[in-house]
């Protein structure tokens, strides 16, 4: 599991992020993180990463406390909103980039990106320069380049905010297949609260850097905790 103990986080003295947040998730959980622009989702995804430290607080990772591990050797992994893909380079190079920087062996970084490439369905896109891929199948490049690396925990941070309808409900259902199928535990970030209620297996919903509710997506949408609640999952009328 991942537990957060107390998590503070304030960029000055009128910007608090995170207000004390205690949170546990699962082991292999779909886990998301729900709230309006600015309640501190982003700092607490980038906390878990590594990329950011906590002002007061405590994380650990399967028992084993991460708060001052440096981010790659938490066994986690991050796919943005922003892809953070090299764009004059091919799939496969985005792919083996990871693995190269870890001391992957040319042999198994080459079957591992067939096999990620194969899971993914990524078919003859894999010698394709990424500046010569639409926006969706970019997407999947950067879910296939956080996955081959095999983290543990995966973060999530609105990867899906830049499609359009049609290809976001497509990714919505590979994301939940290769989350069941690899046992991963997924940590997603969002602000829509239909996408919430179809992907995950719980829900916690942020406000003004303090976590509301957290729950099922049932619980959250039938039993409101609070006004706040209530109001962001569309109960104003
Ligand atoms: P969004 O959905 O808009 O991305 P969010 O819920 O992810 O929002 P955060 O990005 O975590 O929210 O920001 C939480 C608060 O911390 C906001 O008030 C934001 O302005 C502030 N903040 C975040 N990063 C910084 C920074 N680097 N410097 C100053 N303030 C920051």
């Amino acid at each position: 599991a991942i537990n957060l103990e107390g998590l503070h986080k304030r960029f000055g003295p009128d910007s608090v992020a995170l207000d004390g947040v205690d949170l546990t998730i699962h082991e292999g959980e779909f886990f998301t993180l729900l709230g309006p622009s600015g309640c501190g989702k982003t700092t607490l995804l980038r906390i878990l990463a590594g990329l950011e430290s906590p002002d007061a607080g405590r994380l650990t990772l399967g028992g084993r406390d991460i708060t001052q591990v440096p981010a790659h050797r938490r066994s986690v992994n991050t796919v943005f909103q922003s892809y953070a893909l090299f764009p004059h380079l091919s799939v496969r190079d985005n792919l083996a980039f990871g693995l190269r920087m870890q001391g992957v062996s040319k042999a198994e970084r080459d079957a591992r990106v067939a096999d990620i490439a194969r899971f993914i369905q990524l078919g003859g896109l894999i010698e394709r320069r990424v500046d010569q891929l639409s926006g969706g199948q970019r997407q999947r490049i950067a879910l296939a380049r956080a996955l081959v690396c095999e983290p543990n925990v995966l973060l999530l941070d609105e990867p899906l905010s830049a499609l359009d309808a049609g290809l976001r409900g497509q990714l919505q259902v590979e994301l939940k297949r290769v989350q069941a199928r690899l046992g991963m535990t997924f940590l997603f970030v969002t602000h829509d609260q239909q996408e919430a209620m179809v992907m995950s297996d719980r829900i916690a919903v942020l406000n003004g850097g303090s976590i509301q509710q957290v729950g099922s997506p049932k619980d959250i949408y039938e039993r409101p905790a609070n006004a706040f609640v209530a109001r962001f999952m569309g109960h104003d009328n």
